[in-house]
């Protein structure tokens, strides 16, 4: 009976009573943090840190910075996450600029803006997470919810997984980017019906109707019952104007039918809801030329690209192999055979594809 009791007194000693944010530090007036609970930050304000994410293998830490725009007033959380592959800058711009335009008087809730979860991939601008020799290709969006005290990105993942990123998320926006070599128009990926509601207010040109991948914030997030989707803004590292103001008021009008800011909300809507993807492959190595511009209708059969040979001469046409859009275009010409040149976005009537294949 005593041993029963010492033992539920240890638990109830270890485990601890709730969790607060962790200060450790600053860094130029910047507190370091190991855990963030918005819960017990004070109202009406914006505030910054710099959020300790694992040791470096010189025994340094890795930070990654955080903005909080906690409104006056109480209401859900909205985490905005950018640049979990390090080479896909735009969703770093658009946490940027929202904040900067954002006045937490006039708000409900609490914006957890994170500009940068993948530091040592924008310090090298790789989409992976480096170094670390515990993976042969380590992608971040692939480790989620990770391991706290495993290897290096097991480490780093769960530490923001378990510390930051699902403790203050009620719903979610993961922004990214194409990678290198690439573009995408406004593309939005959505797994479950309120993340499709999600996904048409950000007015994407194309959304997908997407299972997604374990591993993934999003897909993570969801299996957590958080409601969250992908959205990718366009071409890699570069701050691109017009797909970043985009990006803003697509996050404003959600910010606005979650009822944490003030406005009316515009109806959301995508240009065209696809549930299926397809590659056009290089079928020949050479320089392949679009014939058709990134996000065009293209219908079965017509000629979207050639590829031609080291001195210039046609080689190959390519026809669409599916009626859909072009969500996805190679911007390097330089294609291996079997390479991808673009990618099409088209509807399947596959019952088993309803939700997206
Ligand atoms: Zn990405």
């Amino acid at each position: 009976m005593m041993r029963a009791f010492c033992l539920a007194l240890s638990l109830m000693l270890a485990a601890p009573a709730v969790a607060a944010t962790e200060r450790v530090g600053s860094i130029d007036g910047v507190a370091i943090i190991d855990r963030l609970d918005v819960a017990d930050l004070p109202a009406g304000q914006v505030q910054r840190f710099w959020f300790r994410a694992g040791e470096t293998a010189i025994a340094q830490s890795w930070y990654v910075p955080v903005i909080v725009v906690k409104g006056a007033r109480p209401g859900p959380k909205l985490l905005l996450t950018a640049a979990i592959h390090g080479d896909e800058l735009n969703g770093i711009d658009v946490i940027h600029q929202l904040v900067a335009g954002l006045d937490p008087a006039q708000m409900a809730g609490t914006l957890v803006g994170v500009p940068g979860l993948n530091t040592p991939g924008l310090l090298q601008s790789t989409r992976e997470w480096t170094p670390d020799d515990s993976r042969a290709s380590p992608n971040l969006n692939r480790e989620m919810p990770g391991a706290e005290g495993g290897p290096g990105i097991a480490d780093y993942a769960g530490r923001l997984w378990n510390r930051l990123l699902r403790p203050n998320a009620d719903q979610a926006v993961d922004l990214h980017t194409q990678s290198r070599g690439t573009a995408y128009v406004l593309y939005a990926f959505a797994s479950t019906p309120r993340a499709r509601v999600i996904a048409e207010l950000m007015r994407p040109d194309i959304l997908k109707l997407d299972q997604g991948e374990k591993g993934t914030v999003e897909n993570e997030m969801v299996r957590a019952g958080v409601p969250a989707i992908t959205l990718e803004l366009g071409t890699p590292e570069v701050f691109d104007a017009a797909m970043v103001k985009r990006g803003v008021a697509g996050i404003t009008n959600l910010l606005r039918e979650m009822q944490m800011l003030p406005g009316d909300v515009i109806k959301g809507q995508a240009g065209f809801t696809g549930n299926k993807l397809t590659p056009v492959r290089a079928p020949r190595a050479g320089f392949a030329h679009l014939l058709v511009p990134l996000g065009a209708a293209v219908t079965r059969g017509q000629p979207i690209a050639t590829i031609s040979d080291a001195f210039g001469r046609l080689t190959d046409t390519i026809p669409a192999p599916a009626t859909g859009h072009i969500n996805t275009v190679f911007t390097d010409p330089r294609r291996a055979r079997g390479g991808m040149i673009a990618r099409i976005v088209y509807w399947s009537d596959d019952p088993a594809c309803r939700e997206g294949c």
